[in-house]
């Protein structure tokens, strides 16, 4: 049990243990702390959001990842690595953070849901779209599956719907209140899909030049087009044939609007901006919440389609 999670803890049951164990189960820090709670580790933010929500009081979440931290090149330490042997679930996602997935082959396999075997993981198209009538208009970035599907607000539903399957399988007792709290999560996530479907529905543009190509998933359910600076992930720095030819796609299609993150430093597409005669804007990839901790994942996905209406002329 950690700091944070105490207040939240301190149930009438959970109170009754500490009284008799005169507070030592508080002292031993880390999952099993409170036998009373299922302990879920969750490896990055949009997993926490989709436990707490699901689990409710029922579960205690911690997450791999800290706020303001970019989640891609996670390193665990051993104090992390001991929290995801002694979870009850590890909730995760396969091949995006390679240090989780190591630690879940070694110590937790039999106690693991990969999201990735709930909603099958996209190709990655990452970067380049295409235009008719023209051939490698654009550099097609090859291989690799897309993992940030929680910017579906249906593909995280479905995600939460296993997830209240699994809860309820390590405690079933309990079982009814995981497929419920699921059902309200879902009829709020797709409240959130019909806003973006109405809300981008009628648009003088649809091409978003972003940092990291993070919004496969949004600009599928939502038909935009995806102009990525780099790739999958935003630790690479784009060539600068790469650089010359987003600044000639921004012009090509009027991009007012260079969107960079949270997370990763704007310099590139503050240059591209500049260059091109554009404003730049965040369009949040909700990898982790910003270290000031603004919101959850509801509130910055409203945020974004705010921000992507005012960047697309959509009325
Ligand atoms: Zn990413
Ligand atoms: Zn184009």
């Amino acid at each position: 049990m950690t700091a944070r999670t105490l207040p939240r803890a301190l149930t009438a049951a959970a109170t009754a243990l500490l009284v008799l164990a005169g507070g030592t189960a508080c002292s031993t820090a880390g999952a099993g702390a409170d036998p009373d709670r299922v302990d879920v580790v969750a490896a990055f933010y949009p997993l926490q959001y989709v436990a707490e929500r699901v689990g409710g009081g029922a579960v205690t979440v911690t997450n791999l990842a800290r706020p303001g931290a970019e989640p891609h090149d996670l390193e665990l330490n051993p104090r992390q690595v001991g929290q995801v042997s002694e979870a009850e679930l590890v909730f995760y996602l396969k091949g995006f953070q390679p240090a989780v997935d190591e630690a879940v082959a070694q110590n937790a396999a039999d106690r693991a849901l990969d999201v990735t075997t709930v909603v099958p993981l996209r190709d990655a198209a990452a970067g380049g779209h295409d235009h008719e009538g023209e051939d490698g208009h654009a550099e097609e970035e090859d291989g690799g599956k897309d993992p940030h599907l929680w910017l579906d607000p249906t593909r995280l539903a479905t995600v939460a719907d296993k997830l209240a399957e699994r809860l309820g399988a390590v405690d079933p007792d309990r079982a009814a209140d995981y497929t419920t709290r699921a059902r309200t999560l879902r009829g709020e996530l797709d409240k959130l899909d019909a806003e973006y479907t109405a809300g981008l529905k009628t648009c003088q543009r649809r091409e978003i030049v972003v940092s990291h190509a993070a919004f496969g998933y949004l600009a599928e359910r939502y038909r935009l087009e995806q102009i990525g600076l780099t790739g999958l992930t935003p630790d690479t720095e784009p060539a600068p044939q790469r650089l010359a030819e987003v600044a000639r796609e921004a012009r090509e299609h009027a991009a007012t609007t260079i969107f960079f993150e949270t997370l990763v430093s704007p310099k590139v597409a503050e240059t591209i901006a500049a260059e091109v005669g554009a404003k730049t804007a965040v369009l949040d990839p909700i990898e982790g919440l910003s270290a000031d901790g603004g919101g959850d994942y509801l509130s910055v996905m409203r945020a974004n389609l705010t921000t992507l209406r005012t960047a697309l002329g959509c009325s």
